[in-house]
């Protein structure tokens, strides 16, 4: 109770109480992924039912944009399942997705695992509001989570969007085993940034069949209210955000959340490829709080859009050597292994 007194309170020193920020998530490009996230039914390693699919198009996805902001949404954020970046058509299409949706007046956000700074200054000319990239856990535990990558390029990415002036985005998720002093190191992590992301997710693990994390306990709805409540104090000026697992969330849950200091949530009945809660019963559950989706740009301006034929940057076809650790975390070989003998 003096944690969410403490959290509450500092909350209302920095924000305005009644509002919520409201992203859509959008998959444009779903499956298929070459990386070992022990958590994600995206990597093509491990036996879900996730359909795979090409990146949309530009058409297609300012349709979901459009549907998105007539449903109360301000900001899209578009997940591609990519290792990284490359440049070339595809990343040309992405820049264009950027345009088109910032001259929707909508806040744009991509999550499209590591970039380099060209990519980052590019993404920045196109209009993009902010960039994410989740640390996921403490450093401790991304190694127990995921071979594939090092926590240091995590930071790497971030520290390439900090050369520009599109916001971060970054947080991680609990309930994937890890220990509490990981959530703190986690905390300990996201809020020595500097200067400290914008916009922190706080995702509760939805253990998908197929994946390394298969069997995980849902966790108790007050480890993610403790958890938002000690975000919202180390990361004072921050938008917390609930995404992953408010499906397993009671509304009185929520509404504490809400009360510890969250301020911003995912909408839509998906989250990438895990269930989501309905807009509409969102939007009940806001009119019981009092609550109202806040509108976009509020924190910051709005980026203006640089088109394509006016650019000052160029695709540099680089080829960044991203860690590859490699190290053999037992869950997810054992959920590769079993995706082979179902083959
Ligand atoms: S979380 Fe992202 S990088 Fe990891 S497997 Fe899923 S899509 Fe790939």
């Amino acid at each position: 109770m003096e944690l969410l007194y403490e959290a509450a309170t500092i909350h209302r020193l920095h924000h305005d109480p009644n509002t919520v920020q409201v992203s859509t998530l959008l998959s444009i490009k779903t499956g298929g992924c070459s990386e070992d996230c022990g958590y994600c039914p995206q990597a093509a390693r491990y036996h879900t039912n996730v359909e795979g699919n090409n990146l949309m198009t530009v058409q297609q996805v300012k349709a979901q944009a459009l549907r998105a902001k007539s449903g109360g949404s301000s900001r899209v954020c578009m997940g591609a399942a990519w290792r990284n970046v490359k440049d070339g058509e595809e990343f040309d299409q992405v820049l264009e997705m950027v345009r088109t949706i910032n001259k929707l007046d909508m806040e744009v956000c991509c999550t499209l695992g590591m970039i380099t700074e060209n990519q980052a200054k590019r993404l920045a000319e196109a209009g993009l509001y902010a960039y994410n990239h989740n640390l996921d856990s403490s450093e401790d535990y991304y190694k127990e989570v995921i071979s594939t990558r090092g926590f240091e390029d995590r930071l790497q990415t971030i520290d390439n969007v900090r050369k520009t002036n599109v916001t971060v985005c970054s947080g991680g998720i609990i309930g994937m085993g890890e220990k509490i002093e990981d959530r703190a190191g986690m905390l300990v992590a996201l809020s020595t940034l500097n200067p400290q992301p914008e916009s922190t997710p706080i995702n509760a693990l939805v253990a998908v069949e197929g994946t390394p994390l298969e069997n995980q306990e849902p966790i108790a709805i007050w480890d993610m209210i403790r958890m938002v409540a000690t975000t919202r104090i180390v990361l004072p000026e921050t938008q917390v955000r609930l995404s992953a697992g408010r499906t397993q969330m009671t509304k009185e849950g929520q509404a504490l959340c809400f009360f510890a200091g969250a301020n911003s949530i995912f909408a839509g009945d998906k989250l990438l490829t895990t269930p989501n809660p309905d807009v509409d019963e969102d939007m009940e559950l806001f009119r019981a709080l009092g609550l109202t989706p806040q509108k976009p740009f509020t924190k910051k301006t709005q980026p203006q859009t640089v088109e394509a034929s006016d650019s000052e940057y160029e695709s540099l076809g680089e080829k960044p050597k991203w860690t590859r650790p490699n190290h053999k975390i037992e869950r997810n070989e054992l959920a590769k292994h079993k995706h082979k003998t179902l083959k």
